[in-house]
């Protein structure tokens, strides 16, 4: 394996953001190939004893074992750290792995986390159900009240967990104020940036310490396989995290982290087209129905924040109508977007958070953190914007709207 310009961070420290989308963390064999290799294998070969006790006593960098570093997946988690500015990065079988790992491997018996309230179902799950379990208390808060962040905090809390925008409420985390109050304690900030990646927020720009991927979304962003990723310091990547990791196996498969690799050359313009089609959709149907959820919308209550620190509004919001009855007919009637509770996707997909994605907590749990029962939430695609709004408008005068 020959590692290219793409590996050396005191050339790729200087490459703009499409130029490390595209060629950061490449490397090449003997063949001299211009897409990635693609190395499924679970072990490797050494030359002689001396070579293989080195590997295992740290002394050398080569390959030991994939549980433990695969050239492809190594590839893929040097391209996440470069887009995202972070120091290192470590590359997960799923989004949902990528939590579980990045909580787990720093919380223990008698500590504190702090959670937003609107969060991802099994993120919720994580915090209401998992840690308790293992004697590590939780606080649920309304994250968006800045002073809410300061006033959970106990002397034994380590970690803030949240999602910003948040799934599928679109709630907003002003990230430069609640990553300050996590610092200003010695709390580490863990922020689940799904709904943006790194082509549309850089949460470690506003001091977050971790930042966690469910990759099977935008970085992906054909519907194709499960993946995730941790970025942090190299001091959490490597003492904190990788301990965790290498000994509890939740690795992602090389052909996984394959497809996400390439996904990331065209991130960037998937993820601004898909805003831009958004944008679109939400300005046609603004006043049409009765709440919008839509970050690119001057209606959202936190839509300057939004804009300071997103570069564009994302291909995800919500939308609440009456009732769950007239939702699931809006659902119905569609004819080009999908019902799919997938998001991130090239395709339009539109689901019914309270029936799929958060079908697993109690009605009082949905409606605290604001999942109404007439809420949708959709991911807008690539598709022509104005074949997405037509399906919309026939989609809204099927349910009187
Ligand atoms: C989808 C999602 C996850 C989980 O990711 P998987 O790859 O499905 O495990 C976590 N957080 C958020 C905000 C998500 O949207």
């Amino acid at each position: 394996m020959k590692k290219t310009t793409g590996t050396d961070r005191s050339i790729t420290r200087n490459w703009r953001p499409a130029t490390r989308a595209v060629r950061g963390g490449t490397w090449r064999s003997e063949h001299g190939e211009t897409s990635e290799a693609l190395f499924l294998t679970s072990g490797y070969t050494y030359d002689d004893a001396a070579t293989v006790a080195a590997r295992f006593a740290g002394e050398d960098s080569g390959m030991t074992y994939s549980r433990l570093q695969n050239p492809t997946v190594a590839m893929l988690e040097e391209r996440i750290c470069l887009m995202e500015g972070a120091e290192a990065c470590r590359a997960q079988a799923s989004g949902m792995a990528a939590m579980t790992a990045a909580l787990l491997c720093q919380l223990s018996a008698g500590d504190h986390c702090v959670a937003a309230r609107a969060a991802f179902g099994s993120c919720r799950w994580l915090v209401d159900h998992l840690l308790p379990r293992f004697g590590i208390e939780t606080t649920v808060i309304d994250s968006a009240d800045n002073d809410a962040w300061e006033r959970a905090i106990r002397p034994n809390t380590k970690v803030f967990f949240f999602e910003t925008p948040a799934n599928p409420t679109l709630d907003i985390v002003d990230l430069a104020h609640v990553c300050a109050v996590a610092k200003a304690h010695g709390i580490t900030s863990v922020v689940d940036n799904a709904f943006c990646s790194p082509a549309l927020q850089r949460p470690m720009e506003f001091g977050a310490d971790v930042v966690a991927y469910s990759a099977t979304k935008l970085m992906d962003g054909q519907g194709r396989v499960l993946a995730g990723a941790v970025c942090g310091s190299e001091a959490f990547i490597n003492d904190v995290l990788l301990p965790f990791q290498r000994n509890t196996g939740p690795n992602i498969a090389p052909f996984n982290a394959w497809v996400v690799l390439k996904g990331l050359e065209t991130l960037s313009l998937r993820a601004h087209k898909q805003s831009e089609n958004a944008l679109k959709l939400g300005q046609f149907m603004e006043g049409r129905v009765p709440t919008m959820l839509h970050p690119g919308l001057a209606s959202h209550p936190r839509h300057e924040l939004a804009m300071r620190q997103m570069d564009a509004c994302g291909p995800i919001f919500s939308f609440i109508v009456d009732d769950r009855a007239q939702a699931h007919t809006i659902l119905d009637a569609l004819e080009l977007v999908d019902i799919s509770n997938n998001i991130g996707d090239a395709r339009s997909l539109m689901c019914h958070p309270a029936s799929t994605t958060h079908a697993g907590m109690t009605a009082e749990d949905r409606d605290a953190m604001g999942v109404a029962e007439g809420m949708l939430r959709i991911n807008v695609g690539l598709e022509d914007v104005d074949d997405i709004i037509e399906d919309m408008d026939r989609a809204l005068q099927a349910a009187g709207l």
